[in-house]
């Protein structure tokens, strides 16, 4: 066999999604027999609601399956422009909002459109995987801004302040957040958004899980409290969480226009438009009853204060509360250093993760993938026997080390 020339060292130094890698190698045990207690996965266990995947489904019937244009539907983007403005109290024109394959997609195009080699991007730490990495897919440097779980995981302005540059493109903000599920307060998204204005950098608002917030607020975020920062406002959603649509692949982006362009130029050329059928369901997500939302939250809610009160029950494990999305982000730091019943010593998250998932057969997500090797996060985004069989296991595993 011959071989061919080397790959792209872009590929080479790029590490494959750790959170996916995981959840593959839970599912592939799973599906050898093995009795796995699955918490790495981020996607709603809910199954997407019945009337979204009847509208896929007249979609396919009616032949809607051709190419759409490339940053999707006239409809789908009045139908994102109205919940905006519902939501947030935004106007949006539809020549300001780009459909794309999930928000992941979505942020790979602002990465590209938005920076060139050597520009930076600020990222407040914990933060969620992908995020680094495409960034420095478009030649750019994450600059990583740490946060206090003392204090809420909330952005210093000093702190902040002090790491914008010549160089600094733009902030991601990411509230609920993944990995800790905390909420950024008004306060501190006013503050950021006037900062930004002040530097004139962009703010990517990562805003995925926004309708999965336990407070019972309605949503926000700088483009919202701050008017003058609309235009510096890259608003990031799509229809993975809030409708149980994860495999759907369908995100948006809101914000000034010649970023939209530029992000639906990028997209011309390499994935063209969203899938067809897609977007017809998620018009139906985003257009009919709303009621399926309330039933998931609660249903979140309920496992994330039943999950943390069995993890604060275990001796050693610190861990703040979330206040949305379906993460929890426990420091188990007070295990490291200790030795496995096989004499191996646990010395950070990565080693936890997979004593946790040889030992007691649990998945999670070690927290140095997050930027914080302290902790570890687990997904509360299954059923209520799962969590209490998942907590039985990390305990007596947790009990094992020496
Ligand atoms: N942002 C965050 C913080 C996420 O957790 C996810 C989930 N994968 C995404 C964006 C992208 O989700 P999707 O591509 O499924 O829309
Ligand atoms: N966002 C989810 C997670 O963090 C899904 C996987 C991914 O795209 O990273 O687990």
């Amino acid at each position: 066999m011959s071989q061919g020339p080397s790959l792209s060292k872009r590929v080479q130094s790029l590490k494959p999604s750790p959170t996916l890698a995981t959840d593959a190698k839970a599912k592939a045990l799973k599906a050898q027999g093995v009795d796995i207690v699955n918490l790495s996965a981020g996607e709603p266990d809910f199954d997407t609601p019945a009337h979204i995947k009847e509208a896929a489904k007249e979609a396919i019937d009616q032949g809607f399956t051709r190419y759409t244009p490339v940053g999707g539907i006239l409809e789908l983007k009045e139908a994102i422009a109205a919940m905006l403005k519902n939501d947030y109290g935004l106007e949006y024109e539809t020549g300001q909002i780009m459909v794309s394959t999930g928000g992941k997609q979505v942020l790979y195009n602002l990465a590209q459109a938005m920076l060139d080699p050597g520009d930076e991007v600020i990222i407040p730490a914990p933060y969620w995987v992908s995020y680094p990495p495409i960034v420095e897919l478009a030649g750019g440097v994450p600059v990583i801004l740490e946060t206090d779980p003392a204090n809420d995981f909330s952005i210093s302005l000093e702190r902040l302040s002090g790491l914008i540059g010549p160089k600094t493109k733009a902030i991601i903000l990411n509230s609920p957040s993944n990995p800790t599920g905390a909420v950024y307060d008004r306060e501190t998204v006013r503050r950021v958004g006037e900062l930004a204005c002040e530097k004139g950098i962009y703010i990517i608002t990562d805003d995925i899980y926004d309708k999965i917030r336990f407070d019972g607020e309605s949503p926000y975020n700088c483009a919202s409290l701050v008017e003058a920062a609309k235009d510096l406002c890259l608003i990031v959603n799509g229809v993975s969480k809030t409708y149980a649509m994860t495999g759907w692949r369908i995100g948006y982006l809101a914000g000034p226009e010649s970023v939209v362009k530029a992000c639906t130029k990028i997209q011309s050329q390499s994935t063209s438009n969203p899938n067809s059928i897609a977007q017809k369901a998620a018009l139906a997500a985003l257009t009919g009853p709303q009621d399926c939302i309330q039933e998931m939250k609660k249903a979140f809610q309920e496992r994330a204060r039943a999950f943390v009160d069995g993890l604060l029950e275990i001796d050693g494990i610190k861990c703040p509360r979330p206040s949305g999305a379906f993460y929890c982000f426990p420091d188990m730091s007070a295990f490291f250093g200790r030795k496995t019943p096989e004499g191996n010593a646990i010395e950070g998250s990565l080693d936890l993760c997979d004593y946790l998932l040889d030992e007691a057969k649990v998945a999670s997500i070690p927290g140095i993938a997050f930027g914080d090797d302290r902790c570890v996060r687990f997904s509360f985004a299954t059923d209520m026997a799962t969590l209490n069989e998942g907590l039985k296991r990390i305990r007596s595993a947790l009990n094992k080390l020496a």
